[in-house]
């Protein structure tokens, strides 16, 4: 998705508050009646309707009058809420190129007043699975809607303190810096995603390094279940990051071994197809579970513990139980979407690019956190001091 920076800057103080009203009364409304962004923004004359418009002809608003008239957030306009409130704060002064399109994300680069060069990552939930849900209306005779804003903002959530816990416990993951609404700010990697690399100097070893850590995450009590070539960076000196981190599960949870397995697999498949690597290695190990030297294919039954629990310690965090559970339905859910109508999915390829087909959003009742009288300032935060406060 274009993401048009240069608005931000004509967007004066009025569009800001007329833009928050809207976000705020999404919290029990899917479409929001003007009348209701007018009460809450309180503009003089009537202004909350100009700017409506303004806000409508810069794509940030969507106005749906099918059944009163009525507008609701698109994801710029997100985008923006959460790009001024960061920029308020002081984490970042300006947004640079995009650097990624991620299933589920925008990433941008962004820099500091001193020119410090950091990642944004604009969490997108309900992109890749909105064309198979519109194919499948019977989700949504039985769900009346997804709230992609809400589930977005528990993306970034997530993401944001499961990188923050990794990096404190030593796993080489981005600098976890900030984050807001659906967006979170983190180091800037060196270096490209390992499915463009085609040369390894060594590539036992980074095999070696990468199946580790899957073992070492385990450790802690964690699985990554998106451990591939697109969520590994490598530097020029085979220096691996971790990233993507919305989707990691307990090692306690029901299907553990199975994303652990399947973790494990996607590296095994990589590295024999791509650096032929495996081929003598997997045909040794093939069906043996770890020897002593720990030199076998990984197996989960074998992985020890010992390093404290890192999930017990997360659902202490910012991230809570309730926050959780709502995540892990939307992962799930959104598995068996695509497991269902993965033959549909791609049929209606141009429809993601218009407006129409932006996800409908809604924040119902999903507000607890969020303080209820009018704030320009009016944030959702989980920066570092107000959320991830460690468990005593
Ligand atoms: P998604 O959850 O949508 O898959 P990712 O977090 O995997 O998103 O990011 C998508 C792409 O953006 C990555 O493959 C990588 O190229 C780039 N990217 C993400 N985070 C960073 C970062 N911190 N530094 C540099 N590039 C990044
Ligand atoms: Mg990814």
């Amino acid at each position: 998705m274009k993401l048009d920076v240069n608005a931000l800057r004509y967007l004066a103080k009025d569009d800001f508050r007329v833009l928050t009203a809207v976000e705020m009364g999404m919290r029990n409304h899917e479409i929001v009646p003007a009348e209701l962004v007018d009460r809450i923004a309180r503009l003089k004359h009537g202004g909350t309707y100009k700017v409506l418009r303004n806000l409508l002809k810069n794509k940030l608003v969507h106005h749906d009058a099918t059944k009163y008239d009525g507008y609701r957030l698109t994801y710029l306009g997100y985008d923006f809420l959460a790009i001024k409130t960061l920029v308020n704060r002081g984490v970042f002064a300006s947004v640079g190129r995009q650097i990624g399109v991620g299933k589920e994300s925008d990433i941008f680069e962004v820099a500091t007043e001193d020119g410090t060069v950091l990642a944004m990552k604009l969490h997108r939930l309900g992109r890749t699975s909105f064309r198979a849900v519109k194919s499948k209306r019977d989700y949504l005779r039985h769900r009346r809607s997804f709230n992609w804003l809400y589930l977005s903002r528990l993306a970034a959530l997530k993401e944001f303190a499961f990188m923050k816990a990794l990096g404190d416990h030593g796993f080489p993951v981005p600098a976890a810096v900030d984050c807001n609404r659906h967006c979170v700010i983190m180091s800037l990697v060196q270096g490209y995603p390992l499915v463009q690399v085609k040369e390894l100097q060594n590539p036992d070893d980074v095999f070696d390094t990468i199946l580790g850590l899957i073992v070492r995450l385990a450790e802690h009590g964690l699985i990554h279940c998106d451990f591939n070539e697109f969520n590994i960076m490598i530097d020029d000196d085979e220096k691996i990051t971790v990233i993507d981190f919305p989707q990691m599960v307990s090692v306690s949870h029901r299907n553990a071994q199975m994303f652990f397995d399947r973790d494990i697999e996607c590296i095994y498949k990589f590295f024999n197809k791509r650096f032929n690597l495996t081929s003598e290695k997997n045909e040794e190990q093939a069906g043996s579970e770890s020897d002593d030297e720990g030199n076998s294919r990984p197996s989960f039954l074998s992985v020890k513990k010992t390093a404290g629990s890192l999930d017990k310690e997360l659902a202490a965090s910012g991230y809570t139980r309730k926050e959780q559970v709502e995540m892990d339905k939307y992962i799930e859910e959104d598995a068996e979407r695509h497991d269902s109508s993965s033959d549909d999915d791609d049929d209606d390829d141009d429809n993601d690019k218009d407006d129409s087909a932006e996800p409908d959003c809604n924040l119902a009742s999903r507000d607890s956190d969020v303080p209820g009288t009018f704030s320009e300032e009016n944030e959702t935060s989980c920066s570092s001091e107000k959320r991830l406060e460690s468990p005593s």
